[in-house]
């Protein structure tokens, strides 16, 4: 499908399940062939809080790398956990052959930097992306992780048939994990991008002029219809606990009609990251494995 910017009536859904399944099923054949080869993909999740929705986050993507016959340990160090022992549980990861892909979940316990522990992440098992090194390698070309999410958002509008050469893309969201990684993805794939953040004086300007908006800010209900111009592209990044269940930083109701198509929440850019973090499990076991 090519979602076009001219005139439209009805709001295209683009949905990230199916694209998910088939990234699952596909890293689901390698890890078998790994398996029986007695390789069988490893992941390790390190977590450092008792915060409730981090937890079962945690366990789902244990639960979905389970279900593709990849082996995934929750490495639980308790939100008391110190950095240096943070750090030497990473390390310990890295010389240990047996673990392919390494998670370091966010958040961490108060006053430790995510960034400055993900260093210690051995860019061959970042499977998050998170090691700045690993960032560095994508906007250079090299062999790399890309953090998942922004894998995933650049695979959603591939997967939907939305060209990005040429086309003005603006970001809301400039953060390591998210909004700078998918304009660097972005630029590597030729598209002109803007990006937004909160100082941006004028977002709704620069996002009503753009053909795709994708929007990573964590502010519940943020891009309204003001923001979206007629027939844009919309990729709803945000997952907000409200008293309203989950909501994205787009307000559905109110860009209906107006975006030519928007990612659903959940159900959009989610699926599609947890598949990828299996992905890259299984990948970089292939990688170890020669
Ligand atoms: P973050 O680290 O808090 O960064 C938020 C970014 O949005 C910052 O760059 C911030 O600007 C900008 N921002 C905040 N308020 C703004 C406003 N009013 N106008 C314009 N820009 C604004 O958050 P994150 O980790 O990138 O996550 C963003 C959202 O994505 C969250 O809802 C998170 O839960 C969700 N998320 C979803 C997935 C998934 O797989 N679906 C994965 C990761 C994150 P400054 O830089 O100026 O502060």
């Amino acid at each position: 499908m090519t979602v076009t910017t001219t005139e439209h009536r009805v709001t295209t859904e683009l949905s990230g399940r199916p694209l998910a399944a088939e990234i699952r099923r596909r890293t689901g054949e390698r890890a078998a062939v790994l398996g029986a080869a007695g390789a069988r993909p490893r992941l390790v999740v390190v977590t450092a809080t008792d915060d409730g929705s981090t937890l079962w986050y945690v366990r789902s993507i244990a639960k979905a790398a389970a279900a593709v016959g990849i082996a995934c340990d929750i490495a639980d160090l308790g939100p008391e956990a110190s950095r240096t022992r943070v750090r030497d549980r990473l390390r310990a990861l890295n010389q240990d052959p047996g673990v392919h892909g390494i998670i370091l979940q966010t958040p961490l316990p108060d006053g430790m930097s995510p960034a400055e522990l993900a260093v210690e992440i051995d860019p061959a098992k970042d499977v998050d992306g998170a090691n700045p090194a690993s960032l560095g390698r994508c906007a250079a070309g090299l062999p790399g992780f890309a953090p998942a999410t922004a894998e995933a958002v650049v695979r959603l509008l591939d997967h939907h048939g939305v060209d990005l050469a040429g086309r003005d893309i603006t970001m809301v969201g400039r953060s390591v994990v998210v909004g700078t990684p998918v304009a660097l993805l972005l630029l590597e794939r030729h598209a002109t991008v803007t990006v937004c953040h909160s100082r941006t004086a004028d977002l709704a300007g620069h996002t009503r002029a753009a053909d795709i908006v994708i929007v990573a800010a964590g502010v519940p209900r943020l891009v309204g219809a003001d923001h979206v111009g007629a027939g844009a592209v919309v990729i709803d990044v945000g997952t907000n606990a409200t008293d309203d269940g989950l909501v994205g930083d787009v307000d559905a109701g109110a860009v209906d009609g107006v975006a030519g198509a928007l990612t659903p929440v959940p159900g959009g850019v989610g699926p599609v990251t947890t598949a990828l973090l299996l992905a890259h499990t299984v990948q970089a076991a292939d990688r170890a494995a020669g």
